[in-house]
């Protein structure tokens, strides 16, 4: 791909009056190129989906993609070569299909993501490990829904929220948000902190039955605990420094 001299400068002038500040021809060209590489790619996939929605209008219940590494919208796992199917619902790998075409989940899923959480986005959003979440199957507090491996065991596992109304929140309510933080030497560093950091929990989610079943940690009792794990921590460092002073101390040639 080849740049007129014309539009390198175009690029040039536009990130001066938006910068406030000179630009080397280097740095324009290198910007130019950029976008150019950006639209390319931005381009080959607009085709790449015209191609797929004429396909499905002559495939109706769908067909299989080309390729390797798709990423199911159920699993969220890659896909093997001819183990995907692609239709109106967008890509799926096989298991997570057959999952579907034998009622175990709704197909509607794949497209409508804030309809359900998985294990990891119960745990994010509700610090919710394994063990508790079993047993509140087990109990029937919540409901899952198996995809099984081909009408086999357990290939993951749902939650959706039309089966848990009343008791699982709409997944925007508990969506973790960025935070910038601004460090000594001028530099920003962005992360996230969940929900519970910014709203008072209970008030927040009040009337959702899985508040009945959680518990917040009150400030002091957090404090104290990172304080004990820092102790730890300290007590490990001063052992294995000494462990290592040891093994110095004793170090001889053979
Ligand atoms: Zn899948």
């Amino acid at each position: 791909m080849q740049i007129s001299q014309e539009k390198i400068q175009e690029m040039k002038d536009l990130l001066e009056k938006e910068h406030g500040r000179e630009f080397t021809w280097e740095e324009a060209s290198d910007a130019a190129y950029r976008l150019a590489g950006l639209a390319e790619i931005m381009f080959d996939s607009w085709k790449e989906e015209c191609r797929r929605k004429a396909k499905l209008e002559e495939n109706p219940n769908g067909f299989k993609l080309d390729g390797v590494g798709y990423t199911c919208a159920i699993c969220g796992q890659g896909t093997q070569a001819g183990e995907n199917w692609f239709d109106k619902w967008g890509i799926k790998c096989t298991i997570c299909q057959n999952a579907i075409n034998k009622k175990e989940i709704p197909a509607s899923l794949a497209k409508h993501k804030d309809g359900w959480y998985t294990k990891y986005d119960l745990e994010s959003a509700f610090n919710l490990k394994t063990p508790a979440l079993k047993s509140w199957v087990k109990d029937g507090v919540i409901k899952s829904r198996i995809v099984t491996h081909n009408g086999r065991g357990v290939h993951t596992e749902l939650f959706l929220i039309k089966d848990n109304e009343g008791f699982l929140p709409p997944k925007k309510m508990v969506k973790s948000q960025l935070v910038s933080e601004k460090h000594e030497d001028g530099s920003i560093w962005h992360h996230s902190e969940p929900w519970y950091r910014f709203v008072d929990p209970f008030e927040h989610l009040k009337g959702y039955k899985i508040m009945e079943h959680v518990r917040v940690i009150p400030p002091e009792e957090m404090k104290t605990r990172e304080e004990e794990k820092k102790k730890k921590e300290e007590v490990r460092g001063a052992k294995l420094r000494a462990q290592r002073e040891a093994r110095l101390k004793n170090r001889k040639f053979k």
